[in-house]
């Protein structure tokens, strides 16, 4: 059964209160959509440009029911919130993308279970709760293998490589200070690459370009679209995207991210059903963003074009630049009149924390990427 759609003018409710939270906003404002943010973050990116916050844990049932009546839908921007709290909103109100979805996504064994148990390809893996367990599963596995916490992990946390078999399985297990865990085929995988998904319920359904994604330490540090692959990896990319998509049925977003190994295979890595870091690129460089897809899947409006508009080089911007407490000198990137750049309003900077990013356009895609990479150097000079 379809649910009404909520035309513009509607308020959405949104769990989370970080950037992606707070470019969904933005975005949405430009349709006249309302925001409403609930976040347990005092100050929080998303609150400074949504009209209402409430400031509350996420299992603080009162708040919720609150926060229910005060929206016209909800949907989430990241995925460590617990699906027992969507749970409770969809008893009063619509959750989209739907509890059981972001229960998948947030816990790499249910994940990696559906993806194999679906028949989509992923690293070999097995699942992993004690030093015993763990020693069997490099026993099934081998080396090298990487160690992931099931829940709670994100941008390389929770996460332990071995590059050959540890004398003490139980020191290993213990370091990673989690109750659960998967034990995962490292992948000596050629690129990174990601799409970009979109489903209403409907049943229409997009795809971004494919992005190329290049991490640093764990942490995602380019995006380049096109993706440098050849056409036929691309569409098989954006084939299998589309496919999980339709098998999740999920109602929003969901990025696919993928290791493309040396043979030309492409193995899926990891599953988002929110707006993905990978297509940031989408704000300056698509005729639709990531973020105002969202809202045309998640308010049952009809999806928008994705084309790309011209080849752009995306860089994240980490508190890492940040020295001795103070911004990198932005004029780098101001005084160039074809950067956009975005920052998200974080006080307080800290390593790997994400404090914005900047796109270039160029019709040619290298001279984006190597114009992106030196402005990136000078950033990183203190000044
Ligand atoms: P994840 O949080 O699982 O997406 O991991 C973050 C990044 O770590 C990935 O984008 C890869 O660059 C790297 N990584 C994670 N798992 C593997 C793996 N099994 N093989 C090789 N690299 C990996």
């Amino acid at each position: 059964m379809h649910t009404p759609v909520s035309a513009p003018g509607a308020t959405l409710g949104i769990l989370g209160g970080g950037q992606l939270g707070r470019m969904t906003v933005l975005a949405g404002r430009q349709l006249g959509y309302r925001f409403h943010i609930y976040t347990p973050e005092k100050d929080s990116p998303a609150s400074a440009v949504a009209d209402a916050s409430t400031v509350a844990p996420f299992d603080d049932t009162a708040a919720l029911q609150t926060f229910a009546k005060q929206v016209d839908r909800v949907t989430f921007e990241f995925e460590n919130i617990p699906a027992t709290t969507l749970q409770h909103l969809e008893a009063t109100t619509i959750v989209h993308p739907q509890s059981q979805i972001l229960r998948t996504c947030q816990n790499r064994l249910l994940e990696k279970n559906f993806l194999k148990r679906a028949g989509f390809p992923c690293a070999p893996f097995a699942a992993v709760h004690s030093p015993e367990t763990l020693a069997q599963a490099i026993d099934i596995i081998g080396t090298p293998c990487v160690l992931k916490s099931t829940e709670g992990g994100y941008d390389g946390k929770g996460q332990v490589h071995l590059k050959t078999r540890p004398a003490d399985a139980a020191q290993i297990w213990h370091s990673l200070d989690a109750p659960r865990a998967i034990l995962e085929q490292w992948v000596d995988f050629e690129i990174e690459c990601s799409v970009i998904c979109a489903r209403n319920e409907h049943g229409q359904i997009t795809a971004f370009p494919v992005a190329e994604n290049h991490h640093h330490q764990h942490i995602l540090h380019s995006s380049i679209a096109p993706a440098r692959l050849n056409p036929t990896i691309q569409k098989n990319a954006t084939d299998l995207a589309l496919a999980i998509t339709q098998n999740l049925e999920i109602v929003g977003i969901l990025a696919v991210e993928f290791f493309v190994t040396h043979d030309a295979k492409l193995l899926v890595n990891e599953l988002a059903p929110r707006p993905h870091n990978s297509g940031h690129y989408s704000l300056d460089a698509c005729l639709t963003s990531q973020f105002e897809q969202h809202i045309r899947a998640v308010c049952g409006l009809p999806l928008g074009a994705t084309d790309l508009l011209h080849p752009t080089a995306m860089i994240n911007l980490l508190g890492d630049l940040w020295h001795n407490g103070h911004p990198p000198n932005w004029n780098i990137l101001l005084n160039d009149p074809k950067i956009k750049l975005h920052l998200y309003g974080k006080r307080t900077p800290r390593k790997g924390r994400k404090m914005g990013h900047f796109c270039i356009s160029d019709s040619d895609l290298e001279q984006a990427e190597s114009k992106a990479k030196q402005l990136f150097k000078e950033l990183n000079q203190p000044n």
